[in-house]
């Protein structure tokens, strides 16, 4: 007989966006309601360079939690080819917890990432030294290399070469897409870990085509082929300490994705933790869950794991087809009209 409910420690989202003001607002409750902890990307516009914007950052971000709630956003800066060393240290004063680097041009708000990562190997080594993580945004921005390959390229081109200089340094390989990634994550030696979306656990790249191009399936890394998809299925269910929940749930406005250049990104919070129970469950791995989202996120980030406890029920439930966002714009959550079988207990 199948479980009819599953008890977990309560979860973190270790990959997530939020935005600012008014669009913020109206997501940051779906992911306080699911998650202890997230840790928040810094691509707004613009970005959150230093540790001060992280701080003044974060005040706003606690200022939409609702009352009664308990969620801790963990701060991240943004690494540009111009960040000095000596932030490092004032990043980690001020309880940030991590540097993102996106190359330049990667994806949504990424125009000041990195040209070259050999300039910022000074802040990378003040990083190493202050226990900082560095995030990185797996994929090559060359547009020479095919958009489905290139976060293979990234990691012989650029993963490989950094861990090589950097061995002391924590990296989390963001958003994992690729056999490859999970691969060379699985099997490498030290301090690497990968998170996984949950759109990369339950589709492949045909979801983007069925019946019409359909925009709400469109992210980056983008979605791609079967066999990836049961690697990543694989990686997360396998008990691995070094894979971990990362949403990277990214709310655009529904009128800026169904458009003729249309934003990357999924909008998962409001049914995140149903939504990897969903991918588990199909796994037949419902017991791996509470370790991929609740334990190994913390474990290795150092930080002590969640106490409190949530429950899930076996029990069906249509997502939301549309959520109001910021200023009388409307978004469209992953999997909104459909049908998902567990559901997180208030
Ligand atoms: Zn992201």
């Amino acid at each position: 007989m199948s479980a009819t409910s599953i008890t977990l420690t309560r979860p973190d989202d270790w990959h997530l966006h939020v935005r600012d003001g008014a669009a913020m607002a109206s997501v940051v409750p779906a992911s306080a309601r699911q998650f202890a902890r997230a840790v928040v990307m810094p691509n707004l516009k613009p970005p959150v360079t230093t540790a001060a914007l992280a701080a003044a950052y974060r005040e706003r971000i606690q200022a939409t939690v609702p009352a009664g709630l308990d969620f801790q956003p963990l701060m991240t800066l943004y690494l540009t080819d111009n960040t000095p060393p000596e932030e490092a240290e004032r990043a980690k004063a001020a309880g940030a917890v991590a540097f993102k680097y996106y190359p330049a041009g990667a994806t949504t708000n990424s125009d000041a990432g990195v040209t070259d990562l050999r300039k910022t190997y000074k802040t990378l080594e003040a990083l190493q030294k202050a226990g900082l993580l560095l995030l990185v945004h797996g994929e090559v921005t060359d547009p020479n290399v095919d958009v489905f390959d290139r976060e293979q390229v990234f990691i012989e081109r650029q993963l490989i070469p950094l861990r090589r200089d950097f061995p002391e340094l924590k990296i989390v390989f963001e958003h994992a897409t690729t056999k490859e990634a999970a691969a060379y994550v699985a099997q490498a030696d030290g301090y690497i870990a990968a998170t996984i979306t949950p759109q990369h656990l339950l589709f492949n790249r045909n979801a983007i085509f069925t019946g019409g191009i359909r925009p709400h399936y469109y992210c980056l890394p983008v979605l791609k082929r079967e066999e990836h998809r049961l690697a990543l299925v694989q990686a997360a269910t396998s008990g691995s300490p070094k894979f971990f929940l990362g949403t990277d749930s990214a709310p655009h406005a529904a009128h800026l994705k169904e458009h003729a250049s249309g934003c990357a990104g999924c909008y998962s919070a409001p049914a995140a933790i149903e939504l990897y129970a969903q991918a588990f469950d199909a796994a037949g791995a419902l017991d791996k869950l509470e370790g991929f989202a609740s334990f190994h996120g913390p474990d290795f980030y150092g930080l002590p794991r969640n106490t409190a406890r949530v429950t899930l029920k076996r029990e069906a439930w249509t997502v939301p087809e549309v959520l109001p966002f910021g200023d009388n714009t409307q978004i469209k959550p992953l999997m909104g009209g459909e049908t998902l079988d567990w559901k997180l207990q208030p």
